[in-house]
């Protein structure tokens, strides 16, 4: 093995454990060396505003009585309210919400959508809870952390183990505690109260509109091109079925138990989606099927990693075939291997540019919300792909003028909108 080969192997069994917080500030550390960001903007920028931890007593199905552990991490608002989710998972800590947190903050400038970071959750296994006790759960959550959210404040979303029912029990406490309906509290409602038509769809149509963009700017067709993506779920499912409208041949798609593969294009409509038939991919009938790690380096011109983090690691980063990755997980590849596929001359499109239609089209829920109006399904799609659009040509611009890596790119553009608006705030006191 060679010495450079050795460094990878080493420094990526590093990034593979590095903490959400961790790649968040190394992310910030990267971003500010390509920039003239203010040094104090930064320092400021390292730290949340606050991080509030709660006991959240609940009363079993049984009558006894439980207390579990709840965080809001908010790290920065000088743009607007703080925004991210809610996530009930038994992982959940103070650090991982912080650094999450701060990776909205980014997210949300890089769309210009005029939200800053925040990010929380429970200490708790969902699946550990009856309907009764998450509702219960999720309504003491939502008074003790009520002082700190509000349509201005702080507006949280679903997550991992949160769904639009958790937003909707959320959304009815704080409403009920402030004696007024409120439902710009949270995005990712369902539609009946206040949530947005499209909400569900927007972060694999974000991915879809931002492949086809890199493809484009490529020099390649659409029609012209081959994609692999791994996941088949909300992010997944909606990209690849986009992108097959369009004209892009999808030649493989998997769920957790593997996937399929097909050199002439799958049918990608009647590939069941995780939401249509959990961990269906499989059943469906396909001449080749291939394993996760197989679909990531097959000969593709597209590769769309949809699923879940790290899986582009130093491992298999020399190996990967694609040209052009579009992140539509979130931390799909791990620094060291995108530094490889750099090298390699890959063109990787970062999740806070790819998959932020989600937030995008929270930011459009929330003007529904506070406006009371409704728009229709076909205003929030041609406004989210002007959004995309947007937000595609500022990186485009840094990425031209500069070298840069879309990556390094897509922070240098979030970075300068923070610190200019820090900069015209100014410092109080
Ligand atoms: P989902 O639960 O709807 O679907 C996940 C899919 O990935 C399923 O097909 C599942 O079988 C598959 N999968 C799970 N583990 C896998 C593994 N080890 N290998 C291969 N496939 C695996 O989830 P989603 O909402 O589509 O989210 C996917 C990713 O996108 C996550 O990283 C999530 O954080 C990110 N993301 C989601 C949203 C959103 O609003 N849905 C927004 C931004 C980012």
């Amino acid at each position: 093995m060679t010495q450079k080969q050795t460094t990878h192997a080493e420094s990526d069994s590093e990034s593979t454990t590095e903490s959400p917080l961790e790649t968040a500030r190394r992310q910030l550390r990267t971003a500010a060396s390509r920039t003239d960001v203010d040094d104090g903007v930064i320092e400021r920028l390292k730290h949340p505003t606050r991080v509030v931890e709660v006991s959240i007593p609940l009363e079993r199905d049984d009558g006894s009585v439980d207390v579990f552990t709840g965080y809001r991490a908010q790290h920065d608002d000088v743009r607007g309210p703080y925004k991210g989710g809610l996530r009930y998972h038994p992982e959940v800590n103070a650090d991982e919400c912080v650094g999450l947190a701060m990776w909205m903050t980014w997210k949300c400038a890089v769309m210009d959508i005029p939200f800053g970071g925040g990010k929380g959750g429970i200490v708790v296994d969902p699946k550990d809870l009856s309907d009764d006790e998450k509702e219960r759960l999720t309504r003491r959550f939502a008074e003790e952390i009520r002082d700190e959210v509000g349509p201005s404040r702080d507006i949280p979303a679903p997550d991992m183990g949160t769904d639009a029912q958790t937003m909707a029990w959320f959304m009815d406490a704080y409403s009920m505690q402030e004696g007024e309906t409120i439902p710009g509290v949270v995005t990712g409602k369902p539609p009946v109260i206040g949530g947005s038509y499209g909400r569900e769809e927007a972060p694999g149509r974000s991915v879809a509109i931002v492949a086809r963009e890199a493809v484009e700017y490529y020099d390649e067709r659409l029609e012209d091109v081959s994609i692999a993506v791994q996941g088949y779920g909300s992010v997944g499912a909606n990209a690849a079925r986009l992108l097959d409208e369009w004209g892009a041949d999808i030649v493989a798609v998997s769920d957790v138990n593997g996937g399929l593969y097909d050199p002439d294009g799958l049918d990608t409509q009647d590939v069941p989606s995780h939401k249509e038939e959990p961990e269906g991919v499989l059943r469906y009938d396909s001449s080749k099927t291939v394993s996760n790690e197989e679909l990531l380096e097959l000969d593709v011109d597209v590769l769309i990693p949809a699923a879940i983090g790290n899986v582009i690691t130093a491992d298999n980063a020399d190996r990967i075939q694609a040209d052009i990755i579009v992140e539509g997980a979130n931390g799909p590849t791990t620094s060291t291997a995108d530094t490889i596929l750099h090298e390699r001359g890959k063109h990787v499109i970062p999740d806070i540019l790819a998959n932020a239609g989600g937030v995008t089209v929270s930011y459009f829920e929330w003007l529904q919300d506070i406006n009371r109006r409704t728009w229709s399904k076909e205003r929030v799609n041609d406004e989210l792909e002007s959004a995309m659009l947007d937000a595609w040509a500022d990186v485009k611009a840094e990425v031209d003028a500069r070298g840069l890596s879309w990556r390094d790119a897509a922070y240098v553009v979030a970075l300068n909108r923070i610190g200019e608006a820090k900069e015209a705030r100014g410092l109080w006191p």
